[in-house]
């Protein structure tokens, strides 16, 4: 049996350009596979199948230069290079190597190797599941099953990720792999960004004259006795180019399946309203049938539906989620936490710390007190400002929750008495002089001006500090509701950012990285009233396994600079976005308001179309092409720069798609399932 090894490279890597060619202690990468490779026993031969691209050019002659045999053919196609070597080579068995993985493993490759030729297997690999490091992965497969696959694959995957179609037809091939009794597949050890170089670089420094024999376990020593420099590349995921690879198959053949989604979907509406427990997480917020209705799963910027379809996702629960879904350092705090206890008879220390470090961060936090939701706090401040101004009327401006003394002020306001609808009087943010208004039409019986510190809209210069001045010259207290700008904005949201402190805040969705919590802060002789007769308590307040999330969650953003961070992606995709909107001409029907770190699309109604029409165009594509977007986008740490291209191509088809039908003045044979048609309607008061 004649078996040769094929390893794959290439110089023009979008991710890494040139990483094949970068520098290990002396020589290039594509040198220490190849030295590597050598050493493996029961080969005939070793060949690097690379492009015929010009930029291939250095890569190849390099090669020539020190005596490897080079094959040079399709870009994309890299199975048919494969499959070209194989022939040429009259090679009966084939072992596939990566050229960015310089620390893989001779003895690990042998053992592939001896699995396939003991079992007479048609393919066998160390990766299924993976338990290796990402990095060491080998596979063997034989002449026959790579021509079938050559002969049948057709997606871009398969023609991309060579061995994709043998693994994905266990019922053709005869298929296994090496197994592992320790799994070490979180650990990465292969070259595809930068960081991996620096990560790489570091450990064949350590490795010394051991580089060309540093195996697994030389590698794990090192890590063992260096633990931090897995940090330096681990916030990246395995398999990344074959998960965009096969978004793009995706672009083929669209259409994703959400047969489960839809079959949920209508057990969910005999048993829960509007088949959701939170209305914006409803199906009549995701064109019903042709997008997911429920979620399975998260990752950093990605989730996962119940079809199993991936999405990178803006909408992150609607604001909590802003370390990254499923975070090991948050996930972490919360299983040592559960280890000891949920909830308790008493309050715990971790109470106290958080209020502390509340305190430290936000300029108004004198006092804290912990609830769950938003609405939660938002009311808790009302009732506070009515007890200590012993004043009823309440001045809003913005969302505020769900509760009757806000919700009375909007059109979902079925089941709110008369006469508390009549106490809370919404005003329009930047006019000062509709405020002083409502302060003159209700003298001396304004309890408190409530706002959020900014909107989609940006505050006019002196506009807060307008605000403030009005309501204490009027005896009435000012709160911020920091529910969306709370971590987002600043650490300390809105008064953090400009600089206006208010008397008191609601703080809550992104505390928690996900996990229900929130907190009214505000100045102690306010927050004293909480035990002179003011009521605010609730049984889950002091849950601990939400409060060590929010320590953790704290920790992570007073490190990371989220803000600047969500206002750089931002601003990447917001001047593409303009620059597609411009292009494709739609300047006339599509609006992108709001911050970088928290805009919004809006549409405007265009002929026959509504803007919720176009809306749901948008969406439906954007969803087919793996974003799951809301008309506000919100950020992670966990967001790249990556993940922006990748929404910006699935966007620009969905401008297109939106074009279409303003052109056609129709989404008949373009909306495939149901329109936007929200319950409520965020900021529209009565
Ligand atoms: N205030 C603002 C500004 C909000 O956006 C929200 C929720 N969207 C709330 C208060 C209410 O928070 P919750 O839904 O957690 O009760």
């Amino acid at each position: 049996m004649k078996t040769i090894v094929i390893i794959q490279a290439r110089t023009g890597s979008t991710r890494l350009p040139n990483k094949v060619l970068l520098d290990l202690e002396g020589k290039t990468v594509i040198q220490r596979v190849y030295e590597r490779t050598c050493s493996i026993k029961a080969i005939d031969e070793i060949i690097i199948a690379t492009t015929t691209l010009h930029q291939d050019d250095t890569l190849a002659e390099l090669c020539k230069r020190i005596g490897i045999s080079v094959y040079r053919g399709s870009e994309d196609d890299v199975l048919d290079r494969y499959y070209q070597v194989s022939k040429l080579y009259r090679a009966d068995a084939i072992v596939r190597i990566t050229s960015d993985c310089p620390l893989i493993d001779p003895r690990e490759v042998e053992k592939v190797i001896d699995k396939f030729k003991k079992g007479r297997f048609d393919y066998v690999s160390n990766t299924h599941p993976p338990m290796l490091p990402d990095g060491l992965d080998a596979s063997i497969g034989t002449f026959t099953a790579y021509e079938k696959s050559w002969q049948e694959a057709k997606l871009k995957s398969e023609r991309e990720h060579v061995t994709q179609y043998i693994r994905k037809h266990p019922e053709i091939f005869k298929i296994s792999s090496v197994t592992y009794k320790v799994d070490y597949s979180h650990h990465r050890w292969t070259i595809d960004k930068q960081e991996d170089y620096e990560f790489i670089s570091r450990i064949y420094e350590k490795l010394g004259e051991k580089n060309l024999y540093g195996y697994l376990k030389d590698v794990l020593a090192i890590l063992e006795e260096n633990p931090d420099l897995k940090r330096l590349n681990s916030r990246y995921e395995r398999d990344e180019g074959l998960r965009k690879s096969i978004r793009e198959d995706k672009k083929v053949t669209l259409n994703k399946d959400f047969s489960k989604s839809s079959f949920l979907l209508e057990r969910a509406k005999k048993s829960i309203p509007a088949a959701a427990s939170t209305y914006s997480k409803s199906y009549r917020y995701f064109c019903e049938g042709a997008a997911p209705a429920f979620l399975e799963k998260g990752l950093g910027s990605r989730v996962w539906d119940i079809d199993g379809n991936e999405y990178i996702d803006y909408v992150l629960a609607l604001g909590p989620v802003i370390v990254g879904y499923n975070d090991e350092r948050v996930n972490k705090a919360i299983i040592e936490q559960m280890n000891k206890g949920i909830s308790f008879s008493l309050a715990t220390e971790m109470e106290i710390i958080l209020a502390e470090k509340l305190i430290e961060i936000i300029p108004c936090a004198e006092m804290v007190k912990f609830v769950k939701n938003g609405s939660d706090a938002t009311t808790a401040a009302i009732r506070l400002a009515r007890a200590f101004t012993k004043k009823d009327i309440i001045l809003c401006c913005g969302y505020h929750g769900w509760h009757d003394w806000y919700i009375g002020t909007t059109q979902n306001n079925l089941g709110v008495p008369q006469c508390v609808k009549k106490l809370t009087i919404p005003f329009l943010y930047n006019d000062i002089k509709k405020l002083e208004t409502l302060f003159s039409d209700h003298k001396n019986k304004v309890a408190a001006v409530i706002m959020e510190p900014i909107t989609l809209e940006l505050p006019t210069p002196g506009y807060l500090e307008k605000v403030k001045e009005i309501t204490h010259k009027n005896g009435a207290l000012l709160i911020f509701d920091e529910v969306v700008t709370g971590f987002r904005l600043s650490l300390a949201g809105g008064q953090g950012y400009f600089g206006v402190v208010p008397d008191m805040a609601a703080f809550g969705k992104a505390m928690g990285n996900g996990m229900a919590i929130s907190a009214l802060v505000g100045r102690g002789d306010i927050l004293t009233l909480i035990e002179k007769g003011a009521f605010v308590s609730t049984t889950f307040g002091g849950e601990t396994l939400a409060i060590a999330a929010a320590l953790k969650t704290i920790e992570i953003l007073e490190n990371e600079s989220p803000f600047e961070k969500f206002t750089s992606l931002g601003t990447i995709l917001l001047k593409e976005m303009k620059r597609i909107v411009s292009n494709l001409d739609l300047k006339n029907h599509v609006e992108l308001i709001g911050p970088p770190y928290h805009f919004a699309i809006k549409f405007k109604d265009a002929g026959e179309l509504t803007t919720f029409d176009l809306l749901s165009v948008f969406q439906q594509e954007a969803i087919g092409q793996g974003v799951l977007m809301f008309p506000a986008h919100n950020f992670t740490l966990a967001h790249t720069e990556e993940d922006i291209r990748t929404t910006l191509e699935a966007y620009t088809r969905a401008f297109k798609l939106v074009k279409h039908a303003i052109e056609i003045n129709s989404v008949d044979g373009i909306l495939k399932g149901g329109k936007f048609s929200p319950i409520f309607i965020r900021g529209r008061s009565r």
